[in-house]
């Protein structure tokens, strides 16, 4: 998909979106990767903790929310991300469209709260990917098979960014974060803890699976590993650090591998 353009996706997390004042600097590093990259993929999360407050919000009003409406209700906290960033990056003189994982076409199961990946279609991205525009995507979010929009768990936007790099064939992942990449151990409560440069698919897997905090999520650590994606954790404030996930000996597969195979989902 689009062959001749190099294709980069970055990501941005919650955390990195503490403050509305961050957001500028978000479309800062945004538009430093076009030196780079022909096309710059934006996939972004809620700010933080406004998941959370969307819950309690449900809760206020209902004993038992109904996951269908819940998932309707928490893809919101997204929704205001990406626009709010495709406006800043606007504001900065260049153009920007944002869009939800439904117009983005990530089709889930319907495992409503915790939905899975059967395909990605970006058919309606791709007039924008000329190089002309930052395509700004919500994380954490897709469509059903019948049409309703899911969620795919907590942390999901990670699973999403390396889903659209995957559709899109982009070089690479990269994730902007409050770290400075991986350790062999968790900094804060380890502080001689190594810091490591470039780790393999398998490593990356050992070191987060056991981690208390997940730096990556696990599922989309698996896509990438199946894929072939390298991915990048870079620290948000100081972007010369980072950590390099990739393996070079696998190759990418003919054809993409997402989550669920539509033969034996539910969806
Ligand atoms: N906003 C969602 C969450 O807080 C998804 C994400 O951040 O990846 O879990
Ligand atoms: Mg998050």
């Amino acid at each position: 998909m689009r062959e001749d353009k190099t294709i980069l996706v970055t990501k941005f997390g919650g955390a990195a979106l503490k403050e509305l004042e961050n957001f500028s600097r978000v479309a800062e590093i945004v538009l430093s990767r076009k030196k780079e990259f022909d096309v710059v993929v934006v996939v972004i999360s809620a700010m933080w903790k406004m998941t959370d407050q969307l819950t309690e919000l449900a809760k206020k009003v209902s004993k038992s929310p109904p996951k269908r409406e819940q998932d309707m209700l928490l893809t919101v906290g997204e929704r205001i991300s990406m626009s709010l960033l495709a406006m800043v990056i606007e504001d900065m003189g260049e153009r920007a469209a944002s869009f939800t994982g439904s117009q983005a076409g990530i089709i889930t199961n319907c495992e409503h709260s915790d939905a899975s990946i059967i395909d990605v279609r970006p058919h309606r991205l791709i007039p924008h990917l000329d190089g002309s525009k930052f395509v700004v995507v919500a994380g954490f979010q897709g469509v059903s098979q019948k049409g309703d929009i899911t969620t795919l768990g907590r942390g999901g936007s990670d699973t999403t960014a390396v889903a659209l790099a995957t559709a899109l064939n982009a070089k690479k992942v990269e994730f902007y974060k409050d770290v400075d990449g991986v350790y062999e151990k968790d900094p804060k409560y380890c502080p001689e803890a190594r810091h490591i440069p470039r780790l393999s698919y398998e490593e990356a897997i050992s070191i987060i699976e056991s981690a208390e905090k997940k730096l990556l999520h696990p599922r989309a650590l698996k896509m990438a590993k199946d894929n072939a994606i390298p991915l990048e954790i870079i620290s948000f404030n100081k972007s010369q650090i980072k950590s390099i996930i990739v393996s070079e000996e696998i190759s990418r597969p003919s054809k993409p591998i997402f989550e669920v195979d539509t033969l034996v989902s539910k969806g």
